[in-house]
């Protein structure tokens, strides 16, 4: 049923369990994962060699941060990597279209330190938007 999932994570907890859920669900498939993180933009208005420096060191933790999952999913599950710089809902929207994914795992909220909320901004948007199945993670 599923043959191509995407799984967006920004390093929290919850990316982290919606990670191990769809690790499960890509081996009962046998699907690919798609495993996407988008950094924050770094803005061309600082200028030589400081935007280079920023864009260096931010692309370094997503790396380090896809490395890492990476290991967890291991061997058994077949894995690409989408390291993007910008807004993640958007991201996560695009790559899904363009390649063809079809299915969305994420968390229900990352980083952010607003309590009570159900959603946080990346899945309130996600959800709406997408074109294929999304599940999110608690
Ligand atoms: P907000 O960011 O609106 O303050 P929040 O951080 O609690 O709220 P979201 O950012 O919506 O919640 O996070 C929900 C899920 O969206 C995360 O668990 C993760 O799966 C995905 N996500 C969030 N940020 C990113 C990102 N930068 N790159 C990839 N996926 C992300
Ligand atoms: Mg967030």
């Amino acid at each position: 049923m599923f043959s191509r999932i995407l799984v967006a994570v920004d390093g929290s907890e919850h990316a982290h369990r919606a990670l191990e859920v769809a690790i499960d669900v890509a081996k009962h498939y046998q699907a690919t994962i798609v495993l996407l993180h988008a950094f924050p933009h770094v803005s061309d208005f600082l200028g030589t060699p400081f935007y280079e420096s920023m864009l260096e060191s931010r692309m370094l933790i997503g790396r380090s941060l896809l490395e890492s999952l990476r290991s967890i999913i291991g061997d058994t599950v077949a894995v690409e990597e989408q390291l993007l710089q910008g807004p993640p809902a958007p991201a996560i929207l695009r790559v899904a279209d363009v390649e063809h994914c079809d299915l969305i795992v994420m968390g229900s909220r990352g980083h952010g330190q607003i309590a009570g909320l159900l959603l946080g901004s990346v899945s309130h948007v996600v959800t709406q938007k997408a074109h294929c199945p999304v599940m999110v993670v608690h």
